[in-house]
């Protein structure tokens, strides 16, 4: 078989076996449709109410705050629109970070051209937001704030509990894009002052095309797909039976390992940022040090297009992506990294590695040996390191 080593995990991750067992009969058994009457189908639907559970357990909410959707781009989909929609005769101004993902953002540039306004924060160097900046952005109109949890392209992790506290002695609603965090960082909607979360399944080994998005009990937030009764009539469309078993499944085992996930991910995480940050030079670590996400490093390599790197990586069959899935590809540089304020001509040359618990020593010193060999391959070709070279040399004489 071709090596390949996967260190993509923020884009997506694999299903566990375990997870893959749960779902499977319930596309060719267990099929009934849930809303149905008969016994077929109330089997199913009690099993769904029992996934339901241990998901909220999972955050400390209540399973009938737990509404399904197809992931985390309809979660944050819902969570901004429907709060606009529902809050409208309240106010028009909402808060978030110029970090987000763009399922945030781009709803957030559609809600503006509907006549919202939309604060975008600053964050700092590490990618953190300032909450004395956040609530000195608060207005009467204010009906919504919207942080992530944690940052999916440097892993940054926001002070997420302090911020729902000045949310909520504002009275205003708190959603937080906690897809990355989902799994990896404890949760709690109670402690955190969390209004409203938006979760995925394929980012926690968990199938694609199922998500939630937690509402707490009493927020005013317009319903989201018109059709049957579904989602207590919020989100209509048949319920995605094996994608909810699947996703619960993924849930417990993330909950039952989360110590020992994240102790090995930290463990070689530290030994990847060592070991590039020594020995290859001119390379820096984006993101927090410490308040980071246990399985992201993200790093720049001066003088070197982060594409041509991830194209040799690849040819040596590591799976790594430069900032989000969503705009490599083009050539834009990440939002992310100009926020944290990379100049254009370095944060082009961005690597991300995510890694999971499957990932080896063996995974991060290759991975290591093969970034050596293609950033000196790559600056040796490249006409700005030759001149950054030669003013070194200069400047070392004089
Ligand atoms: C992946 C991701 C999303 C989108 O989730 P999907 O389930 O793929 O729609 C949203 N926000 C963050 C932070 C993500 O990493």
């Amino acid at each position: 078989m071709e090596k390949r080593i996967y260190l993509d995990n923020a884009a997506t991750t694999r299903v566990l076996p375990e997870v893959f067992e749960t779902m499977k009969p319930f596309f060719t058994e267990e099929y009934g449709n849930p809303s149905s009457a008969y016994e077929f189908s109330g089997r199913v639907a009690n099993r769904i109410a029992d996934a339901t559970e241990e998901i909220a357990k999972f955050i400390n909410a209540k399973a009938k705050e737990i509404y399904f959707t197809s992931g985390g781009s309809e979660s944050d989909n819902w969570a901004l629109k429907g709060v606009a929609d529902a809050l409208r005769s309240k106010g028009n101004h909402i808060i978030t970070s110029k970090i987000e993902h763009h399922a945030i953002l781009h709803t957030c540039e559609y809600l503006e051209k509907q006549g919202y306004e939309v604060t975008y924060l600053d964050v700092d160097e590490n990618g953190l937001v300032d909450p004395v900046a956040l609530e000195k952005a608060i207005r009467p109109e204010t009906i919504l704030i919207s942080i992530m949890f944690a940052n999916n392209e440097i892993g940054t992790i926001e002070p997420i509990a302090e911020i729902g506290e000045i949310a909520h002695k504002h009275g205003i609603y708190f959603h937080t894009d906690a897809v990355q965090a989902f799994g990896h960082v404890p949760i709690d909607v109670e402690a955190m002052h969390i209004d409203m979360l938006s979760a995925s399944g394929h980012k926690v080994n968990g199938p694609k095309g199922i998500g939630l998005l937690y509402i707490r009990t009493g927020t005013k937030i317009s319903n989201f797909i018109h059709g049957g009764a579904q989602e207590r009539g919020r989100r209509a469309g048949t319920t995605n039976a094996p994608g909810i078993m699947g996703f619960s499944k993924a849930v417990s085992i993330a909950s039952e390992r989360m110590n020992e996930r994240t102790a090995h991910e930290t463990k070689l995480r530290d030994r990847l940022i060592e070991r590039v940050l020594s020995e290859i030079p001119h390379s820096r670590l984006n993101g927090h040090r410490e308040k980071r996400l246990s399985n992201n490093t993200n790093f720049c390599f001066r003088f070197i297009e982060g594409e041509s790197l991830l194209i040799l990586l690849d040819k040596k069959g590591i799976c790594a992506s430069s900032g989000s899935a969503c705009t490599s590809g083009a050539l834009d540089p990440s939002h992310v990294l100009l926020a944290i304020g990379l100049p254009h001509e370095i944060a082009h040359g961005s690597v991300r590695f995510t890694l999971s618990e499957e990932t080896t020593e063996e995974d991060i010193d290759y991975t290591v040996e093969s970034l050596k060999q293609i950033v000196e391959r790559l600056r040796s070709m490249s006409p700005l390191y030759e001149d950054f070279v030669k003013k070194e040399k200069l400047s070392k004489v004089n």
